[in-house]
């Protein structure tokens, strides 16, 4: 399968080619064919399945072909959950773009920033504008933009921007599009609210499963550790340092932990800074940007700072304290094991999160062999406590200490035929 075949036309496979995509991932090969032709398209896909590509490329191509017929407005909005998914979004959009015979104008505008320079950005229009919800609203207010004659609508890590709390700006963004456009819904996972939102926005809309159908499901290999919640970082300078991983992103569950767990590898000499949502815009890029730069080797984030973190050449993502849910759970692993390569996703198993990883790993359906690492092992006296909370897998909800997770729940694929059903009769 070529870029070609997909119907692309050819200043856009190049441009393909020039960022090293020969051959369509398989949400590419599913969901360009549908964007060139106009449908509506609701994708299941994880971050790293190249989703961005699989909207950019057929956008850019509408575009390439709109400009010869004369018509100029905002081509597509396209919604994103976080500030450093904005910027990696535009970038995509700005490196194919280059390829196409005509400028194509692309505005990245986000919240963190002032909002002059985005305001002046958008004097005299542009092709593509990739924006945060409260932002994009702030930029109608000011009359710096308007949405009413959009083509083309896409939400990126959809799931996310519910997560965010984006809800209401989605609405009101929603009030403002003609109604005869044409949507794009990307989301990694797929829930009640996901779904609402999903038949709010999409008119008989394609759906793809990609990550059930995937033939190129990343490479990650899952461990779980067991250890006392004291030796953990201890345990983690051991993994980095026996393991030899040159980059790892450590989740933990507070800012607080961030900034403690950071401060204690940079005293034992290894380079690591935290991340979480009270630095600075220009604090939080300067992190990612050393990290990118490889002068630092491990950041330590919660799990809304690392949000859209895109590194390719992670090799570890280490869950040093358990997400809340198995969604935040496949999310974080997903940094790792990008765009081809294989990567090692550990989690430390303290005794009183066995049964909470138990219904992580319930949920996805699969099994970790636990470990305990030599030098680390619990003591008899740890051992009893984990027996102790030895919940039930099948346990009714409740017993999760963390209430991330819900009752059980129909199978994906179920909910997305369900959906997609509604959506049609609905209309
Ligand atoms: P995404 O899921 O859009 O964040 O993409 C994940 C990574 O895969 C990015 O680093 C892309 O540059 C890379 N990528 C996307 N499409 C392809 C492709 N067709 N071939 C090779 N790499 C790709």
């Amino acid at each position: 399968m070529s870029f070609a075949a997909l119907g692309l036309s050819s200043p856009l496979v190049r441009a393909a080619a020039e960022q090293g995509f020969e051959v369509p991932t398989p949400v590419q090969a599913q969901a360009i064919p549908e964007v060139l032709r106009g449908h509506d398209v609701w994708a299941l896909a994880q971050t790293g399945s190249g989703k961005t590509g699989a909207f950019a490329l057929p956008l850019l191509d509408q575009i390439a072909h709109a400009r010869r017929t004369g018509a100029k407005r905002l081509h597509a909005l396209v919604l994103v959950p976080t500030r450093e998914l904005a910027q990696q979004v535009g970038d995509v959009f700005r490196s194919l773009a280059q390829g196409l015979p005509g400028a194509c104008k692309v505005v990245v505008a986000h919240g963190g920033v002032s909002i002059n320079p985005q305001m002046m950005a958008l004097r005299g229009g542009a092709d593509v504008v990739v924006a945060t919800p409260g932002r994009l609203l702030d930029l109608v207010e000011h009359n710096a933009l308007s949405v009413s004659q959009l083509q083309v609508l896409v939400l990126d890590e959809a799931d996310r921007l519910l997560d965010l709390g984006f809800a209401d700006e989605l609405g009101h963004i929603l009030d403002l599009l003609p109604a005869r456009r044409q949507s794009l819904f990307f989301s990694a996972t797929y829930d009640d609210e996901v779904q609402s939102l999903a038949q709010a926005l999409l008119h008989e809309p394609v759906c793809l499963d990609v990550e059930a159908e995937s033939t190129s499901a990343p490479d990650i290999t899952q461990r779980a550790v067991e250890v006392a919640a004291p030796r953990r970082t201890p345990l983690l300078r051991h993994l980095i340092e026996s393991q030899g991983w040159e980059r790892v992103l450590v989740f933990v569950a507070t800012k607080y932990a961030t900034e403690l767990v950071a401060h204690k590898l940079h005293r034992a000499g290894i380079a690591a800074a935290a991340l979480h949502g009270d630095l600075s815009q220009g604090g939080r890029r300067a992190v990612l940007d050393a990290f990118k730069a490889r002068t630092l080797r491990v950041v330590v984030a919660t799990d809304v700072a690392a949000r859209g973190i895109d590194i390719v050449g992670l090799p570890a993502v280490v869950n040093y304290d358990l997400p809340r849910s198995p969604a935040e759970y496949v999310h974080r692993i997903g940094r790792t094991g990008r765009a081809g390569e294989s990567g090692v996703a550990v989690s430390f198993i303290v005794p009183d999160q066995e049964a909470h990883f138990r219904l992580i790993e319930k949920r996805q359906g699969m099994r970790v062999q636990r470990e305990q690492l030599p030098g680390f092992e619990l003591t008899p006296e740890e051992r009893e406590a984990q027996s102790a909370t030895g919940v039930d897998a099948d346990a009714p909800k409740g017993l999760d200490p963390h209430g991330g997770i819900k009752g059980r729940r129909k199978s994906k694929k179920d909910k997305l035929r369900e959906a997609a059903a509604r959506t049609q009769q609905g209309r």
